[in-house]
């Protein structure tokens, strides 16, 4: 495994001291905040991200609030982040930091690592930053800049490369810096060390950088081979009856699970075919009108939705008939209906 270069704290923390972003995480630092910021950025943009944070922190401002929420209170608050495992993961590890370590996050890289949701790379995040211990948060970010100081010629889908780094990063953490280290790497890899366009002349790095000395900075990191995604047509259903909108909850497991939808099924109905299933379900259809078509995707996963909004003289039990108010309050729906919901 290539070797890092030395003393990369010494030309990164300078850098970082001069040119970090106000983020709203990385005011008032508590572990709390660290925590629910690295959970919310993972898959999230930090743009999309900041208005969540503030919203979230403003319900739910410490653990214990956290963990007394009901839980569609806190899906509510990640409506349209997606990923809403992420929250469910959230709400069940604050209710076992209240039971177990009242209500205060653990210093401990490997008690936070054993918390629902959270895996190496937040572990090491909340235990940097927040607690100051010298322990590396290695994301696509980090990996990138390493990759690209070394030259690395494996992927950084291996997770032995992901490995190696952490550890030579960890015995490179500066004592007393340890926080800012982490985020000075997080930092150069968002802001600089990009991943089609490094910005090398900007770079505290650049004299000690492999791929830079060999004008070849782009041919790094090299990436897993990408597996390509399932398409799967879907017919998603406005069913109205008399102002409500009919709404089901998905099975508790799997993909967006627990979560309220507007009612849809796997392939692409045509008028006949979708009148002829609203009725089946109960809802004495009168009329039927197209509703556009919308793709959404997911991480390994394409849905192509077809949608129709029909009207319905009767309001079966089996759909759950619901108000805006309602929708707004207690049924977080997920960004996958965002098209149709802006028609409800
Ligand atoms: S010199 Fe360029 S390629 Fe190397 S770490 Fe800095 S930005 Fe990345």
């Amino acid at each position: 495994m290539e070797k890092l270069p030395d003393h990369i704290a010494a030309a990164l923390l300078p850098w970082y001291e001069a040119n970090a972003r106000p983020l709203p995480w990385r005011q008032d630092v508590t572990p709390y905040r660290v925590w629910v910021s690295e959970i919310m950025l993972q898959q999230t943009r930090i743009e999309a991200a900041r208005g969540y944070f503030d919203r979230f922190m403003a319900e739910l401002p410490t653990v214990g609030a956290l963990a007394a929420a009901e839980e569609e209170r806190v899906l509510k608050l990640w409506e349209g982040l997606g990923y809403y495992s992420r929250a469910r993961n959230l709400h069940k590890a604050a209710k076992i930091i209240v039971e177990r370590y009242g209500g205060a996050l653990p210093a401990d890289e490997s008690a936070l690592r054993a918390l629902p949701g959270v895996g190496d790379y937040t572990a090491g995040a909340v235990a940097s930053i927040a607690f100051g211990l010298p322990a590396p948060a290695v994301d696509g970010n980090v990996l990138r800049v390493c990759a690209r100081l070394t030259c690395c010629p494996d992927s950084i889908g291996d997770g032995k490369v992901k490995s190696a780094f952490r550890d030579q990063l960890r015995e490179q953490y500066p004592a007393g810096r340890c926080g800012a280290f982490t985020s000075a790497l997080m930092e150069l890899g968002e802001t600089v060390c990009l991943p089609g366009t490094p910005d090398c002349p900007a770079c505290p790095l650049a004299a000690m950088c492999a791929a830079h000395a060999a004008g070849r900075e782009t041919d790094w990191p090299v990436m897993p081979v990408k597996r390509p995604r399932r398409v799967q047509p879907r017919t998603v259903f406005i069913l109205e009856h008399a102002g409500h909108i009919a709404l089901v909850k998905r099975p508790d497991k799997g993909l967006l699970a627990g979560l309220w939808e507007l009612p849809n099924v796997e392939g692409e109905l045509d008028e006949a075919e979708a009148l002829c299933l609203a009725d089946a379900w109960g809802c004495a259809p009168e009329g039927l009108a197209s509703c556009g078509r919308a793709v959404h995707i997911f991480t390994h996963l394409e849905w192509h939705m077809v949608g129709w909004r029909v009207r319905c003289a009767a309001a079966p039990e089996r759909f759950l008939w619901t108000d805006g108010p309602q929708r707004e309050t207690a049924c977080p729906l997920p960004s996958a209906f965002r098209y149709y919901k802006a028609q409800l």
